[in-house]
């Protein structure tokens, strides 16, 4: 110890001096001690000792630092100087941070919440997140964020106001820092060891980071305290020459020499060098370089083998050996090797990086170097030293094993450099930031490239990558692609960008590494054995590394003075196109059966054509390439096209459900902007330039239906199966329908496509706020910096626009709605589009979803009732540099696939759907919508070329060729077809209008030849025009159209033109003859506003009658020709001449067809029919349910009760032998036990200040009585003179179902040996009611006939009194007698265990004496207490406001009285203690009880009078006769009156008293005494008065009003309630109505306390008296019991006297109105049991305890703490709110279900785990309803997801 163990005070001692003598003349010598002794303090060696060395270390620092002042003091002064006005905190993964669209001006802005709180963002786009990488607060830079949003702390600009820094306070800092951070980075060098083999030694690294842990520590708390230190720290770390000085092992230390030849072994063991040495052996690989290579043509770059010593590493753990490996090498000087393996240190904060790197960022070290941040000369430093470490950090990262990590870590740390403007556009101007960039990403991903298989397998020179790799698997490329991303939203780095051509030509070749990935091949014979997942790698891949940065540079490309970027863009693009092009040996067909959905490159070029057209005014045509160029773009994207539809047609089964998922990812929301939207706008661009003829066979070609489009009736299709023929034909119909109709890029403007998108997914189904916003993501904008969505207006106020807002609502079952937005009537009306639906669905069903909403808003708003077709919808015009796509629709080829189709149709030929009747139709409306220029009628104009389909149709005008009659046609077919033995027809058509049309023969028509025909013009044009292209000898496989042998020519007789074909298709759809007239015969306007509203929705027919209409409204000529046609009487339909064989077929299809549909309808009714089921089976207040109630309850009243066994079906009686039962549900409740007695609800704590604590609870109280009796009168007493169960008492309720007990015994057996997963568990006796399914756990026996006698005592007796009290005694002295065993007693018993066993035995254990039969005998009447409580709770705490609630309906409580009855008989009282004498007899011998031993009995006056009652009641014989009940309640009515009576006379003070006990001596002898409250009051203040009762003053004392209004409250109510209740349940009879101020009166009457009803004013409570004995006597009685107590125990009495007369309803915790206060206070709240912030906090809704959700930390014998307070605060029941989730969940015994949340967003959403962040309210609807479901005990029956918890929650 004694060598550098120097104690605490020598070194303060030390420190002193060294700082005075350093100030002084002998600065020198003291420097040289303060280095010698630093040295030794901080050497390795002293440092590896473990943490006391390096505490000892530190220590030393310490005291250095401060000079010897106290460390606080020092902090404190250095403070002081702090001129920073950044926040800077650094925080890690989960923090919770916010974010502020509206003052963010780098989208990556975030804020601490502290920040975000003191600022002003009220109103703001905010929203609050969990960190994922780690982040730090912008707080105060006005380069991330708008001084606007500063908090207060950050705003004040404080530079001025802080003092200069003297100069010798941080003087000792300056000479011990250096040499501090020297000693880590030495610590550093000496830890690392290369490691032998390829794995890093994780072990060692991190044992000497756990070493360091205290040095870093200690340097992250040098940063916190403020600018002052940390400018002496930036000093320190970029000072060149301290680095020099010490680091450079020049010096003749030996220790210093060998630390640093580690370094440079690592250096090298990096692959890392000096430019010294790099120069050497550059020169040699330069030279060794161009000579071997192969070069692969890539414009101003050069290819080179590039594997240069440095690089052998990065080989190694790369894939070997596959493929070919390209190598890009710039050929420009400056873009070079270099910048991925040359590095040389020049100051500390450069080696410190490079070894943060190499421990692969350790938490702490980046803590450390993020703090220093808010110093500007730091930041600028360190951001030059990441970006020169760009390129390590990437092979770094590509071989670290924990990449996630270190991923999150990186981007924790370029996130705050990158996101700055300024800084960025300087380290990209002074360091080529971009080129550093490129090429490291180029780099990465030339480790993973493999051969490309598409097209050529053998010959092609394209690699692309490997998904399957790590790199691409594991997304390890994000934090480099993101890096990069976040630059490019820069306008001034993306300007460099763009304008860098060489940078270009490196992006676009890094992009074509992902053009052709992950080819699927179509497997025609086996099915894949392994459905290989890269397809996740891939989408992820183009999304992120191609498409963002895409985006991201097109967002700066939006104005004419860009014009010169798009034309680079393009320019390279195409080169690259063309490249691959050449690479894949491409000629002009793809490869059959193969697929890729990544083409990047065509979508780059597409989206920059889009812009260049759309914002920058450029010339299309200046751009575009030429037309061989166009056809081969245009190839791959219709692959796609045609793929998809063949994916839907179930042709690719074979390859697994994998390539249905990319089929999906493809048009999914989030991708569609980048993938299939460019892909159509590409190829709608190739049709608006190419020959129309040649891209519409190329379609039909590519969907492999051109063998379908003959007019034969038969037809061979060699290259598809006649099973998919119909789904391809509709894909290819329905391709080019949105090919013609999709405006998204051809001149919609930003706005009208906001529009359209949110239409279309408003029509498919009802939305909620962020679902929209998720599927409508237009354009992903990297660069949000105005947060709305690019276009004028904002999605907001376009929703308000097309939707109407539903609020959340509660449906019937109790499960939850959202707030949803549904499209507006005018919408449905006029701007729904089937069309975008289409291109926007992912699954079938939603286009089906969107028609049928459709069709249902036509019915109801009754514009079409029956079955509607797809609504056409005037398209937007097309930008005038795409008209040339309308050609499209007037070019022979489509006509005469048009014609065909039509005419197929009309015959009922085979594969033909009416969809493609509709889309057939839907291109004719378009073709007549965007007719090229108003036809001239004699315009018959011939093309002199001979072409085999000159002889269909004359022009290219769809408008005349509509008209056009084609007589004959020649058609090849099979030999065996009909039309074969046709002759020639004669011209015996008598048809006049045949002669004037074209007479001559259709030719054969094959679109293959056309297209064949059309690609050699064009490339003949070309290669003319340009040097002749060689072209390989592909074209050999040409074969001649129609070479299959078996097939043979006939003419086949047609006579039909396009108009007439629709007139017949009318007659067709309609059933009917001429159903058909032309509309302007009637009403010539029709011509001249063809806009008739009938058009607009309807079926098959308008889209006939509306393009008729049409057609005549463009000419003329059309006009008189459809008149003639309809003028004429046409002959039927022809008939169908179909050979038996054919038919056969044609009869197999339809019957296949057919039968299919009647399976999905079956399968369709069957699920809604289930639905429906379960809607009303599990919905407890369904009207079915009900029924089964009433009806059990009418009968209740018949003679005998007629029970429905639910499970067997027979009805009958309940017997002794065979007991009938009640399907109940028992549970623990502790509800009751939670009223408190006020009126102000609870709030939730949401401060330190408040807290709720337990006192005042209505179960606290009764715990605290009990005990307080039980101290002071004999504890059975005690036991009888109150109720317990308001804390796990148990609750008893029914689904009102009843079945055979045996029955259910089978039941249950059956159950048990049911292996399905229920939910439940059978073997703790729970089960689902055979009938309703509701949750049930035992079965409740029902008395027999019991109703034969209820009839009979209806009606008052007659006896009096007097009589009635005496036959009460004899029947309660009457021995119990156990029943005879029957079955029915038997069940009996078992339910009363069942129910007993329900609650924990501390709730049934209240005797001092474990086991007491008292227990059982309190437990019993309490059971009943507390079933009669609860009801009166449910019933809104009266019975006659309440009276209608349904809570009254489904009880059972009779069953439970008999049976509760059978049980306390068996208990006989002692007659002596039998409380009914006290309380009907005046006794004699009073005098003996006090000279016993024993405990007194409790007072009568202290006794519960509810608990008397039911004691009385349960122990009479059953069944019980009214009179009883009645002379019963007049009883104790008198006792309950004079315990008001005593407790209000110790309220009032001495002199009232005095007034009282006089005024009531007075009047004691007037007629009435006995029921005048004033006497009786009188009476009792004297007889008091004779113990010790009123000598203590209570200074609370009521005055006379209050008084008068105290006691009426309270000597009125609990007992009539309860007892009203009781005679309800035991005698039938209705409940009265009345008002709630009668309420007293009408029940006092209705339990026969009152002879008949009196009207409120003139009664009195007194009235109701009926005494048994004098009541003068009684009550001397009573009161004398009491005087004898207050003898003994004066300071009880009065406590004891007064009992809280009424409790409020019990409630929930109230809770605030914003989400975010409760998040703010518990999610960083310590819990009070292991005193941790929890990592799933959650708080209790009840009470409000703080716990550990699932936490380890609070586990208790295998109870996690939720499941442990469920039991301690519910009996079982618990309701957690889980603050970082906003959701609640309820716990039910062994089971728990997420409930949902109450707190919805501003659209009336939840946000479950606070995803979105935004904030949050609370839905006091939704509140009301989980109250409603906890005070009624219905959690089990509503909420239908229950789980098992295992006790770990
Ligand atoms: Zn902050
Ligand atoms: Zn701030
Ligand atoms: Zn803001
Ligand atoms: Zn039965
Ligand atoms: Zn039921
Ligand atoms: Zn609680
Ligand atoms: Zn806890
Ligand atoms: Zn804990």
């Amino acid at each position: 110890m004694a060598g550098t163990g120097a104690s605490g005070r020598d070194k303060w001692e030390t420190a002193t001096r060294l700082k005075a003598a350093l100030g002084g003349e002998n600065g020198a010598a003291a420097a040289g001690e303060l280095r010698a002794l630093l040295e030794r303090v901080l050497a390795p060696a002293a440092g590896s000792g473990g943490g006391e060395a390096a505490g000892e270390a530190l220590e030393w620092c310490r005291c250095l630092l401060s000079g010897g002042e106290p460390w606080d003091g020092f902090v404190q002064a250095v403070r002081a100087y702090d001129p920073a006005t950044l926040c800077g905190l650094v925080w890690t993964a989960n923090f919770v941070a916010y974010r502020c669209r509206t003052c963010g001006i780098s989208p990556c802005m975030s804020l601490c919440a502290e920040c975000f709180h003191q600022g002003e963002h009220a109103g703001h786009d905010y929203n609050m997140f969990r960190s994922q990488a780690g982040g730090a607060c912008d707080c105060g830079d006005s380069n991330v964020m708008r001084e606007a949003g500063f908090c207060k702390r950050h705003r004040i600009k404080s530079n001025s106001n802080v003092p200069c820094v003297p100069k010798d306070l941080l003087m000792m800092s300056e000479l011990v820092l250096p040499q501090f951070i020297f000693s880590l980075i030495q610590h550093l060098r000496e830890g690392y060891n290369e490691p032998a083999l390829d794995l890093p030694s994780e072990k060692d690294l991190h044992k000497i980071l756990q070493v360091l842990e205290p040095h870093v520590s200690f340097l992250e708390d040098l940063t916190k305290m403020g600018g002052a230190m940390r400018s002496v720290l930036t000093q320190v770390l970029t000072s060149q020459q301290f680095y020099k000085d010490l680091s450079s092992g020049v010096g003749e230390n030996a220790c210093a020499k060998k630390s640093h030849e580690k370094y440079l072994i690592a250096l090298k063991g990096s692959g890392l060098a000096f430019p010294e040495d790099k120069l050497a052996c550059g020169m040699e690989e330069q030279g060794a370089g161009t000579s071997t290579l192969a070069v692969q043509g890539l414009a101003g770059a050069t290819a080179t083998s590039g594997q240069g010593d440095s690089s052998d590493e990065e080989d190694q753990d790369g894939s070997q050996g596959v493929g070919k490996r390209k190598r890009v090498k710039l050929s420009s000087t400056t873009k070079d090797q270099s910048i991925m393996d040359v590095l040389k240190h020049k100051c500390f904060l450069e080696e410190l990086l490079f070894w943060t790197i190499k421990y692969e960022f350790p938490q702490k070290m980046v803590t450390f170097l993020l703090n220093m941040l808010p110093d500007q000369d730091y930041k600028v430093a360190f951001t030059k030293t990441f970006v020169q470490h760009y390129a390590f950090i990437m092979k770094t990262l590509k071989k670290s094993h924990e990449s996630d990590t270190m991923s999150n870590r990186i981007v924790h740390i370029s996130v705050q450099l990158f996101s700055n403007e300024e800084l960025a556009r300087q380290v990209t101007e002074e360091c080529q930031l971009l080129d550093i960039m490129v090429t490291v990403l180029l780099y990465m991903m030339e480790s993973c490239l493999i051969k490309s298989e598409l097209q050529d397998e053998e010959n092609s020179l394209h690699v692309v990558v490997n998904c399957g790799e790590a790199l691409l698997k594991n997304n390890t490329y994000w934090p480099l692609v993101s890096d990069f991303i976040n630059i490019l939203s820069h306008q001034s780095v993306a300007k460099k960008f763009l304008e860098d051509h060489g940078l270009l030509v490196t992006w676009m070749n890094f992009v074509s590494f992902f053009q052709g990935m992950n080819l699927n091949k179509r497997e025609l014979n086996e099915h894949v054995e392994f459905e290989s997942q890269t397809y996740y790698a891939a989408f992820a891949a183009e999304l992120e590394a191609c498409a963002q940065p895409m985006w991201g540079l097109l967002s700066h490309c939006k104005v004419r003075e860009t014009q010169e970027y798009t034309r680079n863009v393009v320019r390279y693009c195409l080169e690259a196109l063309q490249d691959w092009f050449d690479a894949i040996n491409f000629v002009d067909e793809p490869a059959p059966n193969q697929v890729t959905f990544h083409l990047p490159l065509h979508r780059y070029f597409a989206m920059f054509l889009s812009k260049a057209v759309k914002c920058q005014e450029l010339d299309l045509d200046t751009i575009l390439p030429d037309q061989e160029m166009l056809m081969k773009l245009m190839i791959h994207p219709l692959q796609i096209q045609a793929s998809l539809s063949e994916i839907h047609s179930n042709m690719w089964v074979r390859n697994g459900l994998q390539i249905k998922g990319q089929a999906m990812t493809y048009v999914q929301s989030h991708f569609c902007n980048s993938m299939i939207d460019p892909d159509i706008y590409l190829l709608q661009v190739c049709a608006s330039r190419l020959d129309p003829d040649y891209f519409i066979s190329s379609v039909f070609e590519r969907f492999k239906v051109v063998d379908l489009l003959t007019m034969a009736s038969q037809h061979q299709n060699t290259v598809l199966d006649s099973e998919h023929e119909r789904s391809m034909l509709e894909g290819a119909l329905t391709f080019l329908v949105l090919l013609l109709s999709l405006r998204l890029h051809l001149g919609m403007t930003d706005d009208e496509i906001l529009r359209a998108e949110m239409v279309a997914q408003l029509c498919m189904n009802d939305r909620t706020h962020s679902s929209l916003l998720d599927l409508i993501s237009l354009e992903k904008n990297p660069n949000p910096k105005s947060g709305i969505i690019p276009g004028s207006l904002s999605f907001e106020s376009v929703l308000s626009a097309v939707a109407d807002f539903k609020a959340p609502v509660f449906e019937p079952g109790g499960s939850m709605q959202q707030g949803m937005y549904t499209p507006k009537a005018e919408v449905w009306d006029k701007e729904f589009d089937p069309v975008m639906v289409i291109l926007r669905t992912v699954y079938r069903r939603d286009v089906q979803s969107a028609m049928d909403r459709y069709t249902a808003f036509l019915k109801q708003s009754g514009k079409f009732p029956g079955n509607p077709w797809p609504p056409y919808k005037k398209r937007t015009p097309l930008h005038p540099s795409y008209k040339g796509l309308v050609k499209l629709l007037h070019c022979k080829t489509l006509h005469i696939v048009l014609f065909t189709l039509l005419y197929k149709i009309l015959m009922d030929h085979q594969n033909l759907s009416e969809h493609v009747l509709c889309m057939v139709l839907y291109l004719i409306e378009l073709g007549l919508e965007n007719s090229p220029e108003r036809e001239s009628d004699e315009e018959v104009v011939r093309c002199g070329q001979e072409r085999c389909h000159d002889s269909w149709f004359p022009g290219s005008n769809l408008v005349s060729n509509m008209r056009h009659f084609i007589n004959y046609v020649r058609v090849r077919v099979p030999e065996t077809a009909p039309e074969v033995k046709k002759e020639p027809p004669a011209s015996t058509s008598s048809d006049g209008l045949a002669s004037s049309q074209n007479s001559g023969t259709a030719q054969v028509f094959s679109l293959v030849a056309e297209r064949r025909k059309k690609f050699q013009e064009i490339i003949n044009r070309n290669t003319s025009e340009a040097n002749q292209v060689v072209r390989p000898k592909a074209s050999m496989k040409w074969s001649a159209p129609g070479a299959t042998p078996q097939l043979t020519t006939a003419i086949l007789e047609v006579k039909e033109s396009m108009l007439s074909l629709l007139i017949k298709l009318h007659h067709k759809l309609s059933g009917k003859q001429n159903s058909y007239y032309p509309p302007w015969l009637d009403d010539v306007d029709v011509l001249i506003h063809p806009e008739i509203p009938r058009y607009s929705h309807g079926d098959g027919m308008t889209a006939v009658e509306r393009i008729l209409l049409k057609a005549a409204v463009q000419s003329r000529l059309n006009k008189r020709i459809i008149e003639e046609i309809c003028r004429k009487v046409t002959p039927p339909v022809p008939p169908k001449k179909i050979s038996s064989a054919e038919k056969k077929t044609l009869d197999k299809e339809e019957r296949r067809q057919k039968a299919r549909e009647r399976q999905q309808k079956l399968l369709a009714e069957f699920a809604s029919r289930q639905k429906s089921f379960m809607e009303t089976a599990m919905d407890v207040e369904s009207p079915d349910a009900d029924t089964a109630m009433e009806i059990a309850t009418s009968e209740q009243h018949v003679s005998e009760a007629i029970y429905d066994c639910v499970i067997c079906g027979q009805s009958g009686p309940s017997t002794e032998d065979r007991p009938t039962g009640l399907v109940v549900l028992l549970q623990a409740s502790s509800v009751l036990g939670q009223c408190r007695n006020s009126t102000e609800p609870k709030k939730l704590p949401t401060t330190e200040e408040e807290q709720i604590y337990p006192w005042d609870t209505c179960a606290a109280l009764h715990d605290v009585r009990l005990t307080t009796l039980q101290r002071y009168f004999k504890d059975s007493s005690c036991l009888q003179a109150v109720s317990i169960g308001w804390e796990g008492g148990v609750y008893v309720q029914t689904c009102g179902h009843t079945l055979h007990i045996d029955c259910h015994k089978s039941y249950m057996e059956s159950l048990r040996n049911d292996q399905v997963l229920q939910g439940f568990s059978v073997d703790k006796g729970e089960f689902t009611c055979p009938l309703c399914r509701q949750f049930a756990n035992s079965v409740l026996p029902c008395y027999p006939g019991n109703n034969v006698e209820r009839s009979l005592w209806q009606s008052h007796s007659n006896k009096c009194m007097r009589d009635l009290v005496q036959e009460v005694e004899d029947l309660q002295e009457q021995l119990g007698t156990f029943p005879s065993e029957t079955n029915l007693s038997k069940e009996m018993e078992s339910v009363m265990k069942d129910i007993k066993s329900t609650t924990q035995k501390k709730y049934t254990d209240y005797s001092k004496s474990p086991g007491s039969p008292d227990n059982d005998f309190l437990f019993m009447y309490s059971v009943a207490r507390t079933n009669l409580e609860l009801e009166l709770v449910h019933r809104g705490g009266n019975l006659c406001s309440g009276g209608a609630s349904t809570a009254g309906k489904r009880s059972c409580l009779n069953q439970l009285f008999h049976v509760l009855a059978m049980h306390m008989r068996l208990y006989s009282i002692d007659s002596a203690y039998n409380p009914w004498r006290k309380l009907t007899q005046t006794m004699q011998d009073k005098n003996s009880e006090l000279i016993s031993e024993e405990l007194p009995e409790v007072p009568v006056l202290y006794r519960d009078v509810s608990s008397l009652l039911l004691i009385q009641i349960l122990t009479m014989p059953q069944p019980l006769h009214k009179e009883h009940f009645t002379c019963i309640v007049k009883v104790l009515f008198t006792l309950l009156y004079t315990q008001a009576l005593a407790a209000l006379s110790v309220k009032c003070s001495a002199e009232d008293r005095m007034a009282w006990k006089e005024s009531g001596a007075l009047k004691k002898n007037t007629c009435n005494g006995e029921k005048s409250w004033e006497v009786l009051l009188g009476h009792v203040v004297s007889e008091l008065s004779k113990g010790k009762i009123y000598e203590e003053r209570e200074t609370e004392e009521l005055t006379f009003l209050t008084l008068v209004t105290a006691y009426s409250e309270f000597s009125n109510y609990f007992l009539p309630l309860i007892t009203s209740l009781l005679q309800h349940h035991l005698f039938g009879g209705d409940l009265p109505s009345c008002q709630e101020d009668e309420e007293f009166t009408v029940l006092a009457s209705c339990l026969g306390l009152l002879p008949s009803f009196q009207s409120s004013d003139e009664f009195t409570s007194a009235s109701c008296l009926d005494w048994p004995v004098p009541a003068f006597d009684m009550i001397s009685q009573w009161c004398s019991e009491l005087a004898s107590f207050a003898d003994r125990h004066p300071d009880q009495v009065k406590a004891l006297l007064i009992q809280e007369p009424k409790w409020d309803l019990p409630r929930l915790l109230q809770l605030p109105e914003n989400y975010n206060t409760i998040f703010q206070y518990y999610h960083r709240k310590t819990c009070t049991v292991c005193t941790k912030v929890p990592k799933d906090p959650a708080v209790c809704l009840v009470c409000g305890t703080f716990v550990c959700l699932k936490g380890l930390c609070c586990k208790q014998q295998s109870y996690c703490e939720c499941v442990l307070h469920s039991q301690n605060c519910g009996a079982g029941t618990g309701i957690f709110l889980l603050i970082n989730a906003s959701v609640i969940i309820i716990i039910r015994g062994h089971r728990f279900c997420l409930w949902g949340s109450v707190y919805l967003d501003a659209h009336g959403e939840e946000d479950r785990d606070l995803r979105r962040g935004k904030p949050l309210y609370i839905c006091k609807e939704r509140y009301k309803v989980l109250e409603q479901q906890w005070v009624s005990h219905t959690f089990d029956h509503i909420n239908k997801r229950w789980g098992p918890h295992y006790n770990g929650l």
